[in-house]
C-alpha cells in the first residue's frame, strides 16, 4: 500500500471533499466524520469561521483554530474599578445620543419628536415626514405593547409605500429614521429579486440582509426595518405570455413576508445550503417600507381624474391637470393597481404617500441646511488643513440650478460639487499660506476662479484659473 492511500482506509480511490469536491491530492488530508463523509481542512475552517461570526449559542465560541484546536484565549480578570468606569462612559454615551436626537425604541419618542429630528436632516417633504413619524410611532407602540386581538380589535401593521421621483430622499428618509430609532435596517432592490428557484435573489434574501444588519441577533432583527427600493419595477408585466418571474411572482412571494410569518433564514450567508445553519425569523413585527419612482403614474392619475370629472356640471377639460405639480399626491389604490401592482400586495401596504420632486429652492437648502450637509462636510475637511472654505450664496444657487437640469434630484448635487472640489482639494494643500477659499458663482459656471486669501496678509487675491488650477477642458 502506498503512503498516499493510507489515509483513505486502504481504498484505492482518493477521498473527495464533501463540500468543495476537491480530491485529497489537491486539497490535502481530509477529516472523516460519521457516515463516511470527508471534509477538507479549508472547508472545515470556513465552517468554523462562519460559526464564529454568529451570535447565539455558536457565538460563544470565541476562537477556533482548525489546526491547533487549542484552548480559546484566556482573558485576564478585569479589575473592579475598571468595570465601573465602563458603566460610566456607557451612561455618558447614552446621554450624548439623546442630545443628537437618537432614541431607543423602548422609550418611544412621540411623533412630533421623531419628525423634529427628521427635520434636522431632511429638507422639505413635510407631509412624508409627518406620515412616517406617525406610522413608525404606531408600529413600535403596537410592537412594544404586544397587543393581540384579544378583544377582536387587531391593530394593523403600518407597512408603507412611498412614491417619489429619484433623488427626492426616499432612501435617505428611511436611513435617517432607522438611525435615530437605532433599529437595524436592510435596503434591498426589488429589481434583483426573482421568484424562488430562478436566477436572482429570492424574496427571503431580504431577511438575511436584515439579520446581518442586526449582527445575527434574531430578536433585534424582528424589530427592524426593511426598505425595498424600485418597487415599481416588479409591477405586473403587460402583454407577456411567459411566466413573470421578476414581476407579479415577486409580489406574490412578498405577501407572506409583509403580513407576518415564520421564515427559515440562513445565518451568515445569503443563500441556503447544507453547511449554513438556519434560524427562524418572524416577520410579524418587521416594518416594511417600499419605495419607487413609478414613472408614468401621473398619466394614470390624470386619466382617472379627468374621467371622473368629465360628466355633469363639474366637467373639466382634458388638460386641466397638466399643470398640477402635485398630481402624485392624489394617488389612489386603483391607480397603483392600474400600474401593475396586485391588489393583495397593495392591501398589505396600508400607508401610501408621495414625496415632492426637488425644486431649485429645496436643493439650495439640501446643500447648506441639514446637519450633515455636503458643504459642511467639505468645510470640516478643509478646516483640518486650517483652511476656511466658504460658498457664496450665488454659488449655492448656481449649483442647485445645475442640479435641476440633471433631473436626478438631490443625487446630482454630490456629483456637481465633487467635480469642482477635486481641483481645490488637490491644489490647496500644496501651499501652506492659503487661509481661505471662497467658491463663487463664476467658478461654478466655469467663467472664473475661486477667491483665494492668503494667511495673515488679509488681502484677497483673485487668482486666475491658470495660476492655481489646471486648465479645464470644455464644459
Ligand atoms: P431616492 O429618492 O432616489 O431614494 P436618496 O434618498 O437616495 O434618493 O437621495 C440621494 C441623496 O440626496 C441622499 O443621500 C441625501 O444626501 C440627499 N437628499 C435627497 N433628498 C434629500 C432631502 N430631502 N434632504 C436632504 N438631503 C436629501
Amino acid at each position: 500500500m502506498s503512503e498516499d492511500n493510507k489515509s483513505n482506509n486502504g481504498s484505492e480511490y482518493e477521498d473527495v471533499c464533501y463540500i468543495c469536491r476537491r480530491t485529497e491530492s489537491v486539497a490535502g488530508k481530509m477529516i472523516r466524520i460519521p457516515n463516511n463523509i470527508c471534509i477538507c481542512k479549508d472547508c472545515m475552517q470556513k465552517t468554523f469561521d462562519s460559526m464564529d461570526k454568529m451570535g447565539g449559542p455558536f457565538g460563544g465560541m470565541p476562537y477556533m483554530d482548525m489546526f491547533t484546536m487549542g484552548q480559546p484565549p484566556q482573558h485576564a480578570e478585569v479589575p473592579k474599578n475598571q468595570k465601573l468606569k465602563k458603566k460610566k462612559t456607557e451612561k455618558k454615551a447614552a446621554k450624548n445620543k439623546q442630545q443628537e436626537g437618537i432614541f431607543d425604541i423602548k422609550h418611544l419618542p412621540a411623533p412630533h419628536v421623531i419628525k423634529g429630528t427628521l427635520d434636522e436632516y431632511v429638507v422639505g417633504q413635510e407631509f412624508a415626514k409627518k406620515v412616517m413619524s406617525v406610522a413608525v410611532y404606531n408600529h413600535y407602540k403596537r410592537v412594544l405593547s404586544g397587543v393581540g386581538e384579544e378583544d377582536g380589535v387587531e391593530i394593523e401593521k403600518s407597512n408603507m409605500l412611498m412614491i417619489g421621483p429619484t433623488g427626492s430622499g426616499k432612501t435617505y428618509l428611511v436611513k435617517t429614521l432607522a438611525r435615530i430609532l437605532q433599529v437595524p435596517l436592510a435596503i434591498a432592490d426589488a429589481t434583483s429579486l426573482t421568484e424562488a428557484g430562478y436566477i436572482g435573489d429570492d424574496v427571503e434574501s431580504v431577511l438575511s440582509k436584515l439579520l446581518a444588519a442586526a449582527d445575527n441577533d434574531v430578536e433585534k432583527a424582528e424589530h427592524g426595518i426593511i426598505f425595498i427600493d424600485e418597487i415599481d419595477k416588479i409591477a405586473k408585466k403587460r402583454n407577456t405570455n411567459s411566466r413573470d418571474v421578476s414581476g407579479e411572482s415577486v409580489q406574490q412571494g412578498m405577501l407572506k413576508l409583509l403580513e407576518g410569518s415564520d421564515v427559515e433564514v440562513p445565518v451568515g450567508a445569503m443563500s441556503k445550503n447544507a453547511m449554513v445553519p438556519m434560524t427562524t425569523v418572524n416577520t410579524g413585527n418587521i416594518l416594511f417600507i417600499c419605495g419607487g419612482a413609478f414613472p408614468e403614474l401621473e398619466k394614470v392619475i390624470k386619466k382617472r381624474l379627468t374621467r371622473s370629472s368629465s360628466i355633469g356640471f363639474n366637467a373639466q377639460l382634458q388638460d386641466a391637470f397638466d399643470k398640477d405639480e402635485n398630481l402624485l399626491q392624489k394617488v389612489a389604490t386603483e391607480d397603483l393597481r392600474e400600474f401593475g401592482m396586485i391588489p393583495e400586495f397593495l392591501g398589505r401596504l396600508p400607508i401610501v404617500f408621495s414625496l415632492q420632486a426637488m425644486t431649485e429652492e429645496m436643493l439650495e437648502k439640501v446643500l447648506t441646511q441639514p446637519k450633515n450637509a455636503i458643504t459642511k462636510q467639505y468645510q470640516k475637511l478643509l478646516a483640518l488643513d486650517e483652511v476656511d472654505l466658504r460658498f457664496d450664496d450665488e454659488a449655492i444657487g448656481a449649483i442647485a440650478k445645475k442640479a435641476v437640469e440633471k433631473k436626478t434630484g438631490a443625487r446630482a448635487l454630490r456629483a456637481i460639487i465633487e467635480e469642482f472640489m477635486l481641483d481645490i482639494m488637490y491644489e490647496i494643500p500644496k501651499d501652506d499660506l492659503i487661509g481661505r477659499v471662497t467658491i463663487t458663482k463664476d467658478y461654478i459656471e466655469k467663467k472664473g476662479a475661486p477667491v483665494i486669501e492668503m494667511r495673515g496678509s488679509g488681502e484677497a487675491k483673485l487668482l486666475m484659473q491658470r495660476d492655481v488650477l489646471p486648465e479645464k477642458g470644455g464644459n
